[in-house]
């Protein structure tokens, strides 16, 4: 057996979004399921509280829709999931496109417009610094799933 993929939490089914829903994604629930996926949000990791505010980054910091600096929570949630997916040895991470902590590849512009630009979430980018293969929910759903 492999090592097992590090997963963000909401796609596994758990409900820590920032509006308390979950996003979950049938390929990976049946991973953690199956024991071959470890599920976690840096988000609650760093101590933020489901639900929260809306956030999106910008100009290299995280901040809510009301204006609130939440960088340090971000960092830190994304230093504890680092220290998980070592812990599991995990090489490989899906994460939730999109967020600003998951996203990969493409990040909300900072406006709360619903625009996209390129760009990482903070847990992905330095998932991506530390040397994993980080790929999205969209890259990896099963035909039909
Ligand atoms: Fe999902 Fe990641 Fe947001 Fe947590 S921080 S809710 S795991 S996208």
């Amino acid at each position: 057996l492999g090592a097992p993929v590090l997963v963000s939490a909401c796609l596994a089914g758990y409900p820590c979004r920032y509006d308390g829903s979950a996003f979950p994604c049938p390929a990976v629930v049946r991973m953690v399921e199956q024991g071959r996926a470890v599920p976690v949000c840096p988000e609650q990791l760093g101590g933020l509280p489901t639900p929260r505010a809306p956030m999106e980054l910008r100009n290299g910091r995280v901040v809510a829709n009301s204006g609130a600096d939440c960088t340090e929570a971000f960092s830190l949630g994304a230093r504890k999931g680092l220290e998980v997916a070592r812990a599991h040895g995990c090489v490989r991470a899906i994460l939730k496109s999109r967020s600003p902590s998951c996203g990969s590849g493409f990040v909300y512009d900072g406006a709360f417009s619903g625009r996209l630009v390129p760009g990482d979430g903070v847990f992905a980018a330095l998932l991506k610094e530390q040397g994993f293969a980080v790929t999205t929910e969209a890259e990896n759903q099963e035909q039909g799933g």
